[in-house]
């Protein structure tokens, strides 16, 4: 059997070392604060919202909802965006995404300050994944996973690491962070030939498909330490990764399972970043 790489592990230790940093900063005389846009009421989002609200209350982070109705005009959402990036009592911005089709969603990203970026959507926070700068900051589940890695001691420094997928959220930016820890990195994706002979080299694999079951067993070797992005529902109604879990864990080292993987880290990443963008400010002012 694997070892399990667990997601309230990482959290626990996460949450701690954030909790302290919110704390030292008010006693500065800085309350980190969160600001939630969110345009309607889907119920992914409000299921989001209520989990980083609470993880903000857990971690002395204060949090302002700027609900906008389903049918708000690009302008009155371009409005709060401009307020909030002006508003120096607001430290991070996190925008619930996809907006309905009415609104230009790649124009209002444009808009928002990269420093209050906490989620990793702009071009600037992209642009500081990729040079390894301090502007803007990485998406939260590509993170996530580097999070999972280090809080396990797994060195990446020459391995091979394989990401299977390549979206801005979550593959590419995780191919580039490792990249950053010294791993040499394949990335996979829909026209990858012989995607398992790929999987079956590498030392790391991350994968992040959102395809329920598609690295089974034949993908893997001993060995290996698996973190599964995935969150799927199958057909029994269930959670599940991307990842077979049950074949995985009887070939590979370590394993993330789903749930109870990167999924709860994200959360803390999150909530992180708007610590780590209220200590920017005041880095700046000193
Ligand atoms: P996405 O935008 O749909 O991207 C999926 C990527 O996987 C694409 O690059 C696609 O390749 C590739 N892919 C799909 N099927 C494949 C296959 N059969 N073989 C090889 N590559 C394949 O998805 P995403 O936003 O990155 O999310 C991926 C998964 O992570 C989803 O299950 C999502 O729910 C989950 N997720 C979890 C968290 C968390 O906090 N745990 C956060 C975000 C996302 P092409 O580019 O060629 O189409």
């Amino acid at each position: 059997m694997a070892k399990q790489l667990l997601g309230k592990e990482v959290t626990a230790a996460l949450n701690e070392k954030i909790k302290k940093q919110a704390e030292t900063l008010k006693e500065q005389g800085i309350t980190p604060k969160l600001a939630f846009v969110r345009v309607g009421e889907r119920p992914d989002d409000l299921s989001y919202e209520r989990g980083a609200s609470k993880r903000c209350e857990t971690l002395c982070v204060e949090y302002e909802k700027y609900v906008l109705d389903g049918e708000c005009t690009q302008e009155e959402l371009m409005d709060t965006i401009r307020q909030l990036n002006e508003d120096k009592n607001v430290h991070g911005i996190l925008m619930f995404r996809p907006l309905p089709k009415h609104l230009d969603e790649e124009a209002v990203v444009a808009a928002m300050k990269p420093e209050k970026d906490i989620d990793g959507i702009t071009a600037g926070s992209m642009a500081g994944v990729f040079m390894g700068t301090n502007q803007g900051f990485p998406p939260c589940t590509a993170q996530a996973c580097m999070e999972i890695l280090d809080h396990y001691g797994i060195d990446c420094t020459g391995k091979k690491a394989v990401v299977v997928g390549r979206s801005l959220v979550v593959g590419k930016p995780a191919a580039m962070m490792l990249l950053g820890k010294n791993a040499t990195v394949t990335v996979c994706h829909t026209r990858t030939t012989d995607m398992p002979s790929v999987v079956k080299e590498a030392d790391i694999v991350i994968v992040a498909a959102g395809r329920p079951g598609v690295v089974d067993g034949s993908y893997l070797s001993s060995g290996q330490i698996v973190i599964d992005v995935g969150i799927n529902v199958n057909e029994d109604g269930k959670l599940c990764g991307d990842v077979l879990f049950e074949e995985a864990d009887a070939i590979v080292d370590m394993i993330t399972p789903v749930p109870g993987g990167v999924g709860s880290v994200t959360t803390s990443v999150l909530v992180g970043h708007v610590v780590e963008a209220a200590a920017r400010t005041l880095a700046k002012r000193q």
